[in-house]
């Protein structure tokens, strides 16, 4: 795959840095995440990695506003992942992922266990900071806006409406397990099912995952991230492609989707997503139920 975005984003970085980056890619090439061996020599000094904002933005898709978006979450084992904001021409505004999101969920889908920091080049939306509310280390964050001195996550949203107000006791990175199964298996649909029991849907229990194949048979999966306030909520769907772009695929490489979702729930997403999916590349979305 020619990652036409990682050339112009590394183009950002000194060439120090950039060989770093590109010595530590093994076969699976770039997929969001900057190891820990380049970020925790500077994690004191945050005007070092301030220019990963920059490399970030270069990932950014933003054909509605054209203001991109840059930013990078440490996550609890020390490696960085970036995030860029992502817009769909002709679609809906609320379809839109924002720069901090795409970053919480590249680390969420990366498998770590919390994030540490948020270095992000310009300051979180309203939207951004109800969705870090519902991160379970969100009273510890620390929050590195460009250009401006750094602040404690709540100092950023008082007086919050959180979980707790819904009366769920979790948080996500610290969701529970689910354990539904599929009415069908395969190596590639168990793989989806298993990140849709990693999802995270403690208000409506409407569970699930979608698996994104391209053409050359890489496997994408994205999950749902639902926040107490709702429409802040990641869609799997966003989740996936928001992804996608950072290993260099583009929507219109893909050949097949498939949700993977608990149905019988108060919501179902599943007609959102195919009405979005045929509109972005004529793609019908495959449905596999769980129980
Ligand atoms: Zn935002």
């Amino acid at each position: 795959m020619n990652n036409t975005r990682l050339t112009q984003a590394l183009a950002t970085l000194t060439p120090d840095v950039a060989l770093a980056l590109t010595t530590s890619l093994g076969q699976q090439g770039f997929t969001g995440k900057i190891p820990a061996s380049i970020i925790t020599p500077v994690l004191n000094q945050p005007e070092k990695l301030m220019p990963w904002l920059t490399f970030a933005a270069q990932f950014a898709i933003t054909p509605v506003s054209n203001f991109n978006v840059g930013a990078l979450v440490i996550g609890n084992s020390g490696a960085a992942y970036i995030g860029a904001n992502m817009e769909f021409a002709g679609q809906a505004l609320s379809q839109s992922v924002h720069g901090e999101q795409a970053a919480i969920n590249n680390a969420w889908l990366h498998g770590e266990t919390g994030i540490s920091h948020l270095f992000v080049n310009a300051s979180p939306c309203g939207h951004c900071r109800q969705f870090i509310r519902e991160i379970a280390q969100h009273q510890q964050l620390q929050v590195y806006v460009l250009g401006k001195d750094k602040i404690a996550f709540n100092q950023l949203l008082p007086d919050s409406f959180g979980p707790d107000d819904l009366g769920n006791k979790f948080a996500l990175f610290e969701q529970p397990q689910q354990v539904f199964v599929a009415s069908e298996q395969s190596p590639v649909i168990d793989e989806i099912v298993e990140h849709a029991n990693a999802s995270y849907a403690p208000y409506t229990g409407y569970y699930h995952a979608i698996g994104l194949i391209t053409s050359d048979d890489q496997l994408f999966v994205g999950r749902y991230a639902e926040n107490v306030a709702y429409n802040p909520s990641l869609p799997a769907l966003q989740s996936a492609l928001s992804q996608l772009r950072f290993t260099g695929y583009d929507v219109t490489d893909i050949k097949r989707s498939i949700l993977v979702h608990k149905t019988g729930q108060n919501i179902d997403m599943a007609q959102h997503y195919s009405s979005l999916l045929r509109q972005l590349n004529a793609l019908n979305l495959d449905l596999v139920e769980l129980s």
